[in-house]
């Protein structure tokens, strides 16, 4: 094995995904060395979209990467709300110009990959935060001297690297968390989603604006332009049992059709498009359990995986890394009195919306008479009435 010599102890980011990206460059705001391990060869983010809130953006416009992102990202001037039933609207909830004058940020809808880029070619342009990727964590040791060794693997050899805090962002399948006294394991919510993409010009122009939310029983559909409006990502969610090993794979686009048997013309057919689907397993990890010890603290999915039933996850992963790095100045002197500050602050956020989350895994997909009350109350609310219901959300920014 050998021992990595970085001078000064730097912060140790296990995990290069959005919420391990955001961590290095606000811990390098705040003046520290950050190394940053990946165990994979290139940070890269297959098919995806990723609905980024004003409460998002609001983290990544202190990066200064609002401008680097406009290009890639829509900003759908609502959010429809269709019955899968009778094919007809339900509702609107007023996004675009109304809720960026609310909350001082866009709502936008963007290819994961183009938010991964951006944040990777930031975050490699920065004096103080060096990537390594096919970096795998594999162990962490305290020293005697306060300190973590974090033991990983690069390619065939074993490193070692001392760090004064390691910031666990592995992940819903995360191994930090491992090292964390009575930590929560992930659970598999007996739900998947499917995802794919394909150019705008082959959807009915009526999809090609806003962002689609479609309910039916025990299943529901959501799609929303990205690429700055070229392509639409779609994403179907629907009760099912997960027989593979994988928790993420490709997927039988029978099965995607199959599900959807019942529903109006017009979604069948946008669902026949897509020559591929990926599969995803959806996994939770409940956000009350210990997210710190001593040095090494959790953030992101690794602490709180949630259903992607209010689309908060990864917002929830960059909201964590402007708290972690406000805790964490330069001159910090009790690191995991810091930690623990970041637990205490993070923690009711992340868990009240896991909850919400749960609460629309579940209305979402009502049939009969539940259904009959939820539609209706959606139907008698004002489109701006329905926006402001996420104040509590959107409105979040570092500063508060
Ligand atoms: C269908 C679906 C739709 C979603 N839609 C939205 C949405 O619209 N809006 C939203 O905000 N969120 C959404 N989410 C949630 C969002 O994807 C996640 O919450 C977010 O990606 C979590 O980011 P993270 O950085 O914490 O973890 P991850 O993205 O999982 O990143 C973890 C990283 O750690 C690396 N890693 C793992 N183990 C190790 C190790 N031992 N050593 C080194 N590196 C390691 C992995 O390779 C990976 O790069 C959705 C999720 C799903 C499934």
């Amino acid at each position: 094995m050998t021992d990595t010599d970085q001078g000064a102890d730097p912060i140790v980011v296990a995990g290069g995904g959005i919420g391990g990206l955001c961590a290095a460059l606000a811990l390098q705001q705040q003046g520290h060395e950050v190394v940053l391990l990946e165990r994979a060869s290139e940070i890269s983010e297959v098919g995806a979209g990723l609905q980024l809130s004003p409460n998002a953006c609001s983290v990544l416009a202190g990066f200064g990467l609002l401008d680097a992102l406009e290009p890639y990202a829509h900003a759908p001037g609502n959010l429809r709300i269709w019955s899968g039933r009778s094919g007809r609207q339900i509702a609107r909830v007023e996004l675009g110009d109304f809720i960026r004058q609310r909350h001082k940020n866009p709502f936008w809808v963007i290819h994961r990959a183009d938010l991964q880029r951006v944040l990777l070619e930031r975050a490699q342009s920065t004096p103080g935060i060096t990537i390594r990727l096919s970096s795998d964590v594999k162990d962490l040791t305290a020293t005697p001297y306060d300190q973590l060794s974090c033991i990983f693997r690069e390619g065939d050899r074993t490193e070692s690297l001392t760090c004064k805090a390691l910031i666990g962002a592995d992940g819903v399948w995360s191994k930090t968390r491992q090292h964390v006294p009575g930590h929560k394991n992930a659970r598999f919510s007996g739900q998947v989603a499917y995802r794919a993409t394909v150019p705008i010009d082959q959807v009915d122009p009526k999809f090609a604006r806003d962002t689609g939310l479609w309910l039916h029983r025990d299943c529901h559909l959501v799609h929303y332009p990205i690429r700055g409006g070229r392509e639409l990502n779609i994403v179907v969610l629907a009760k099912e049992d997960w027989g593979d090993e994988t928790w993420s794979a490709e997927a039988d686009k029978e099965a995607v059709v199959r599900v959807f048997k019942d529903w109006p013309a017009e979604t069948r057919n946008l669902l026949n498009t897509p020559k591929q689907w990926l599969k995803w397993a959806l996994c939770s990890v409940d956000a009350s359990g210990p997210w710190s010890h001593g040095n090494l603290v959790l953030m992101g999915d690794a602490a709180h995986a949630m259903l992607p039933f209010m689309a908060q996850g990864a917002a929830m992963a960059i909201e964590d890394a402007a708290i972690l790095a406000k805790h964490l100045p330069k001159d910090v002197e009790n690191i995991p009195a810091a930690l623990r500050a970041f637990e205490r602050e993070r923690k009711p956020r992340a868990a009240r919306i896991q909850g919400i989350s749960f609460g629309n895994a579940r209305t979402f997909h009502f049939s009969g008479p539940m259904a009959f009350a939820r539609d209706s109350v959606l139907r008698l609310t004002k489109p701006r009435k329905l926006a402001e219901r996420f104040d509590h959300i959107y409105g979040w920014t570092p500063d508060q």
